[in-house]
């Protein structure tokens, strides 16, 4: 039996321009004053008869210190703010839920963005796997001034690269399978960044689909609204395509991090409609 957890690790902030995207890419997220709603910040915590796998690892309650993000970057300066208190942490929820973060068999990043990537320090003695494209990138000085926090990472951090073989999953050409009965799979979903990836999980009669930030929300999906902040439009477009058409030959499940109806959406098994 495979149960999947929803770990809310606190909420964040973006600007309207960011969640759906406008003329100007990234430049209108900076020059936006509308700010949306607090989001969630969901991680995923599989239960699996071969072991725990953690998909994301949520923000940490230090990044809503001031001084925690570099001050002078303009993305950190104008558009995000995040509420994350300490028992929010993945940490303690999962001990929480009775799962030892020291168990946790293999934590997988979708990218490396610090709402994802801020609740490694958790898991010393997982296994963790990254896209190897987007790592690079994120890393050192380069990494800093493309809006990740190398410097905020583990010391201990030396995460091993999704090896992808040439499997396909439906629309998606490559796959990586993270456990025995590969029912846990992971696949490249660029858009949001160069190298994101996604993971689903195939249950009884559903694939719940862990989605990152592919989308904000399921509707964005629905309407192929690629968001502000992806480097390149059309392939967030195609990713957006690629899903839909999983979902039309697969019930799934669409389970994005940020979205609000997420956790419900789990809970009642809810299988994306396709049609609407
Ligand atoms: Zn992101």
């Amino acid at each position: 039996m495979i149960k999947i957890h929803p770990i809310l690790t606190g909420h964040v902030q973006v600007k309207v321009a960011q969640r759906r995207r406008k003329t100007g890419g990234l430049l209108r997220v900076l020059l936006d004053r509308t700010w949306t709603e607090w989001l969630p910040i969901y991680a995923w915590a599989i239960e699996h008869p071969e072991g725990v796998v953690v998909v994301d690892t949520g923000e940490t309650a230090r990044a809503s210190e001031p001084g925690y993000f570099p001050r002078l970057h303009p993305y950190f300066r104008t558009s995000v703010r995040m509420d994350v208190a300490a028992e929010q942490e993945i940490g303690p929820q999962l001990e929480k839920i009775g799962i030892a973060p020291k168990d946790v068999r293999t934590v997988i990043l979708t990218h490396f963005h610090t709402d994802h990537a801020g609740g490694l320090h958790h898991f010393p003695e997982s296994e963790i796997l990254v896209q190897g494209r987007d790592y690079q990138s994120a890393r050192g000085f380069m990494g800093k001034l493309r809006g990740y926090l190398p410097h905020r990472w583990p010391e201990w951090f030396a995460p091993k690269p999704i090896p992808f073989e040439a499997v396909p999953v439906g629309p998606f050409g490559r796959s990586y399978a993270a456990t025995e009965a590969g029912d846990v799979l992971v696949v490249p979903t660029p858009g949001h960044t160069p190298g994101h990836v996604s993971v689903i999980v195939k249950a009884a009669g559903v694939s719940y689909f862990l989605a990152g930030d592919t989308s904000y929300t399921q509707r964005l999906l629905l309407e192929r609204e690629p968001d502000g902040v992806s480097p390149n439009r059309a392939a967030a477009l195609r990713t957006l395509d690629a899903i839909l058409e999983y979902a039309r030959t697969e019930p799934t499940v669409y389970l994005p991090s940020h979205d609000p109806q997420s956790a419900e959406r789990l809970r009642q098994r809810q299988i994306l409609d396709t049609a609407v």
